[in-house]
């Protein structure tokens, strides 16, 4: 049994020494970007490198995803290293794959190369045998909720239950196994941090909108038809119209696209989609703003007696905190930089399915520095591969150690201070319970 410094110094130098190898594994995958449920050769990359470190593993597990793991000295619970698959859809971004405009805006392709360096540093360096428990380590599909439309095909052909791959994975009971989760995302806008704490997230709920009206020539008889995109703008509108009783306290955001405004120019619009996400603070907010929205949806389909199919559809849950559990992640973070160096987002706006993770077991999400732009937008770039995949490598793998070391007294006493809100079985429930469908003539 070597003493916890020992196992710590070991992982750290074998995370060093691959340094090249996981930079650039993350540039590959960079510069092959698949969004979400699509993963399909990012999948095989990870896979490739978990049969190298000889990692026993699954791929396919929720279309895409690969979950491997391995058992330390002795029993004791198991520790999950996650690392996200995908990719956003931004056209414009210079490295966009041409075909598809699929590009990593938000950083995951240095999540998956985060996971390698974590699973190397802990197979290859002799520390397995000094701790109690499992590692587990999961590339995750679709974190990002988009292309609504598809998901939907592949829920409703019965391929996928839910749109986002943690969700997903937990359904399938690929976390059963699993006592205590962690990952960490990059971050631009840290200033002098080097790491931050997220302290909570929104959740949200995701929607696919379908405005039916009549086709009809547009320049010589428009009064026969019924406009679906004038439907489909005033519901817009009318969405926009609620915004002054979204409470700040609940940080609600809703931000439809249209995805479809028509078929040709010369025909009234008889088929317009929307998608659209309804973000919020705590679920009574998310669903306050959820019926607002479709009673917009429904004004539009009134003004132009369109037809109004709307598709509700589980998203992400909220984030919840386990400081006890940041504690031990942090005073690794620390020992790479310095107390000053280590923030606190607060509460962030955006969503993810780490919060659905949280909701039933400690999880955390915390972020690190590296990263250059604007998330999600055409010029997010690693610029620091140092702060950006290295040191949260290194926070990660020395927090395993703190967690399973020593019989798992860390692990153990995260466990007995954590209280998740849910069980499994109520996660599911609750996700199902938002699932709807309505159609109103107007
Ligand atoms: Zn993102
Ligand atoms: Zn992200």
């Amino acid at each position: 049994m070597l003493p916890k410094e020992e196992l710590k110094a070991r992982v750290c130098r074998e995370i060093d020494n691959g340094k090249e190898e996981a930079i650039g594994l993350a540039r590959t995958i960079l510069d092959n970007p698949e969004a979400g449920f699509l993963e399909v050769n990012t999948a095989k990359l990870i896979s490739l490198k978990f049969t190298e470190l000889g990692i026993p593993h699954r791929s396919g597990i929720g279309l895409t995803g690969v979950k491997g793991a391995v058992s330390g000295g002795s029993s004791g619970p198991s520790v999950c290293v996650m690392g996200e698959l995908d990719s956003l859809i931004i056209a414009d971004h210079p490295h966009a794959d041409k075909a598809t405009g699929a590009a990593h805006a938000c950083g995951h392709n240095v999540q998956i190369a985060m996971l390698y360096s974590v699973a190397a540093a802990i197979v290859k360096t002799g520390v397995l045998p000094s701790l109690a428990g499992r590692v587990v380590f999961i590339a995750v599909p679709a974190e990002e909720g988009i292309e609504i439309e598809y998901r939907y095909g592949l829920i409703k052909q019965g391929k996928l239950h839910y749109c986002t791959g943690k969700a997903e994975f937990i359904r399938l009971g690929e976390m059963d196994d699993i006592d205590i989760a962690m990952m960490t995302h990059t971050s631009a806008d840290l200033g002098n941090q080097k790491f931050a704490a997220v302290e909570s997230m929104n959740g949200v709920i995701r929607k696919r909108v379908r405005f039916i009206g009549k086709s009809a020539h547009a320049g010589g008889q428009p009064h026969k038809g019924i406009n679906a995109l004038n439907a489909a703008m005033i519901a817009i509108t009318a969405i926009n119209a609620q915004r002054e009783t979204f409470q700040d306290a609940d940080t609600v955001r809703v931000h439809p696209i249209i995805t479809k405004g028509g078929d040709a120019v010369n025909a009234v619009p008889a088929d317009v989609r929307i998608e659209s996400y309804v973000r919020g603070k705590t679920a009574p907010a998310i669903l306050d703003a959820n019926e607002k929205v479709n009673r917009a949806l429904r004004a539009g389909a009134m003004a132009v007696g369109a037809k109004v199919n709307i598709v509700t559809i589980p998203g992400s849950m909220p984030l919840v905190a386990y400081p006890q559990l940041w504690s031990t992640y942090r005073g690794n973070a620390v020992s790479i930089t310095s107390q000053q160096e280590i923030g606190n987002t607060g509460h962030r706006t955006g969503s993810s399915d780490i919060g659905d993770v949280s909701q039933i077991m400690p999880a955390i999400h915390p972020v690190c520095a590296g990263a250059s732009g604007t998330p999600h937008g055409n010029n997010y770039l690693i610029k620091d591969y140092q702060l950006a995949l290295i040191n949260p490598a290194k926070a990660m793998a020395m927090t395993v150690i703190d967690l399973l070391a020593d019989g798992a007294i860390g692990a153990k006493e995260v466990l007995a201070k954590s209280r998740p809100p849910m069980t499994k079985e109520q996660y599911v429930k609750s996700l199902d319970g938002l699932f709807a469908e309505e159609e109103y003539q107007g």
